[in-house]
């Protein structure tokens, strides 16, 4: 009967996405009268008994180093596993890439109502088990009944804030069997000194008003200073300008950060998709009819090549 929150990891950490998913599934399992506990799969170096803190008493781990990368194949099987033999009755992950990957294959073996995306606690009253979750990139709320005996929610990251207490969570090897992986990882390549654009707070993100590459120093520094990750638009991606990884928008990554700056960006709707569930949004763009400014929380008028630099010095004497 208790709630089983799954923990993503990289590079041997836990990611900070998945404190936000543990707090949320300790606060429905205190909601619906029960307990939360943890799933891991794979291994990392960090001490999982501080998860307890997020109020989980205990962490399963399956710890078989080929789950160390994501196979949603063989996730979604050794979850679903997973949740039979801990009797949890609802399973929460991150609505970021492993949970977009796997929530919905997990829910499909164990029969279970999923709502992916979801941004606010349910509602248990009257006995229903309603999930509030954003459609049409981030436009509008759908209020989603899981009926089921098994729920599944996904938390869109950014949406819940993280409460860390004093607690301790047991740690206990969870017998698994692991089927041999058909994924076969060739190479993984590391951005060294980066900021992972899905989990920073800050982004600092430039559009095609940069003219070009040679010019993203003045964004780069201006990350620098805000220990921020760098983001762009499409055309800037497709460009080469910057790598396709920083490419936001609705082809791109969807990201929720405390602030975005878009930086000579128009603010298309296909770009405020990927951004539009950030806290704050700070625009800077030369047109004051440039439609980003009316999704922005603030707003300078002005040429970039201008402010950026001087809102650099600015910030670095704080
Ligand atoms: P532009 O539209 O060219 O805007 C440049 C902006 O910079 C302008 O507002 C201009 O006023 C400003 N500017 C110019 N010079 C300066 C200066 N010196 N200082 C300050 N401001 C200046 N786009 C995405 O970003 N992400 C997506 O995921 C995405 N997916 C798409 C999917 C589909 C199916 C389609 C059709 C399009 C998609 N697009 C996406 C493209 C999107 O529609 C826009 O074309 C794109 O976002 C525009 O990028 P931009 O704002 O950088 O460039």
């Amino acid at each position: 009967m208790s709630v089983l929150i799954f923990v993503d990891h990289a590079d041997g950490q836990v990611k900070k996405s998945s404190f936000e998913a543990l707090t949320f599934g300790a606060k429905i399992a205190a909601q619906i009268g029960t307990t939360a506990e943890a799933l891991l799969l794979g291994t990392v170096t960090d001490d999982l008994s501080t998860l307890g803190k997020y109020g989980v008493t205990k962490v399963h781990q399956v710890a078989n180093e080929t789950l160390n990368h994501l196979d949603a194949q063989l996730y979604s099987k050794v979850i679903a596993e997973a949740v039979t033999t801990s009797g949890a009755t609802v399973l929460v992950f991150s609505h970021n890439q492993t949970g977009k990957a796997v929530a919905a294959r997990v829910s499909a073996r164990l029969k279970a109502g999923v709502v992916t995306g979801a941004c606010a606690l349910p509602d248990t009253s009257s006995g229903n088990f309603i999930v509030k979750k954003t459609v049409f990139s981030g436009k509008a709320f759908a209020n989603v009944n899981i009926n089921s005996p098994m729920k599944v929610i996904s938390l869109n990251p950014n949406s819940f804030t993280t409460i860390a207490g004093e607690g301790v969570a047991d740690v206990v090897a969870l017998n698994v069997a692991v089927d041999a992986s058909k994924v076969r990882v060739a190479a993984v390549t590391k951005i060294v000194g980066e900021i992972p654009l899905t989990e920073a707070d800050i982004v600092v993100s430039g559009g095609r008003g940069l003219k070009g590459p040679e010019n993203w120093g003045m964004i780069e520094d201006l990350a620098k200073t805000l220990h921020a990750a760098t983001a762009c638009s499409r055309p800037v991606a497709d460009a080469h300008w910057r790598p396709h990884h920083e490419h936001v928008g609705q082809t791109g990554f969807q990201i929720a950060p405390n602030l975005y700056f878009a930086i000579g960006i128009s603010g298309a709707i296909q770009h405020l998709a990927g951004v539009n569930r950030s806290k704050v949004i700070v625009v800077i763009n030369k047109d004051p009819e440039a439609p980003f400014f009316k999704a922005a929380d603030y707003g300078i008028v002005g040429d970039a090549f201008d402010v950026v630099p001087k809102l650099n010095e600015e910030i670095k004497k704080l």
